[in-house]
């Protein structure tokens, strides 16, 4: 857990923030930063071994954490989530819907088979439609407050590595989050889709599992480099505090530039 930029100030004091996934990459990056900033934390994930030690150790370090753990994509642990934040900190006023799976034999339109469509579209889609109908909610009672939806850069535009489950959850993703932006306008609930590009975690290593799948991927990437989790939990605090307060219904994109390249094999001039 790393990367803080220097603050001073606790830019989310007196919130609470419900951030799924938060085991690992992303997730983990975010509960920490969101906790440093003054936040009490819910962090959720299906390991549940893995989140009650990311949770102790904010706990150990003075922060107001617990984890819950729950798969995202079912209805009963979705419910469950939210009111245990609820009654432990109160109320809800951050819900980071950021747990998904990239699934290993997500190929194209033949390669993928039913199970791991169905297995993508559950977690990635109808897990982040699980959590803003409970979440939201939550959040009104709360007086209002910030859904942050993780999305993709796959959302915006094609990849060369197929992956047409994972793809087609992530432009769910930022559809269902643009117009739930609009619903909840009027109630001061605010949401947006949150964009990163190729990032170093272990979802995307995992997939990218030779230097030469790594390499194809990076040449794309105006910047030369994957991006850290650390960079992504940097957007993720801004949207989540109140600093966003006219950010709504965006493609929040975070990605070295990938979405505005072309095809930069040689990489940008200097
Ligand atoms: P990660 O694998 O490091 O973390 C994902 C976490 O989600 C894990 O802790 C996992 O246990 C949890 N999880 C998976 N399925 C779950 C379920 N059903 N219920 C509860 N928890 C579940 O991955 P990450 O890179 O931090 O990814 C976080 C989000 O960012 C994902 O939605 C991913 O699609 C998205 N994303 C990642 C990249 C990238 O390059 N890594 C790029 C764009 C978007």
């Amino acid at each position: 857990m790393s990367g803080e930029a220097d603050m001073t100030e606790s830019r989310l004091d007196s919130k609470t923030a419900l951030i799924t996934g938060a085991a690992s990459g992303i997730g983990r990056e975010s509960a920490a930063l969101f906790a440093r900033h003054g936040a009490a934390v819910v962090l959720v994930d299906r390991e549940g071994d893995a989140v009650s030690a990311v949770a102790a150790e904010l706990v150990e370090q003075g922060h107001r954490a617990i984890a819950v753990t729950a798969d995202v994509s079912s209805d009963a642990d979705a419910a469950r989530m939210i009111e245990e934040a609820e009654t432990a900190f109160g109320s809800l006023h951050v819900l980071f819907n950021n747990a998904g799976i990239m699934h290993p034999d997500d190929g194209d339109a033949q390669q993928t088979s039913e199970e791991v469509w169905d297995l993508t579209m559950s977690v990635n889609l109808k897990g982040v439609w699980l959590g803003c109908r409970h979440g939201i909610p939550a959040l009104r009672r709360a007086g209002g407050g910030s859904v942050i939806n993780t999305g993709s850069f796959v959302a915006l535009l094609g990849a060369a590595t197929p992956q047409i489950a994972y793809t087609a959850s992530k432009g769910g993703v930022v559809a269902m989050s643009r117009e739930l932006a609009v619903i909840h306008a009027r109630e001061n609930i605010r949401v947006n889709a949150l964009c990163p590009g190729p990032l170093h975690t272990e979802l995307l290593m995992s997939v990218l599992d030779t230097d030469e799948k790594r390499e194809r991927r990076r040449v794309h990437i105006p910047m030369g480099r994957f991006g850290e989790p650390s960079e992504i939990a940097q957007a993720a605090l801004w949207l989540a505090s109140d600093e966003s307060s006219f950010t709504t219904g965006t493609e929040f994109v975070v990605d070295g530039g990938i979405t505005s390249a072309y095809v930069t094999p040689e990489g940008p001039p200097r």
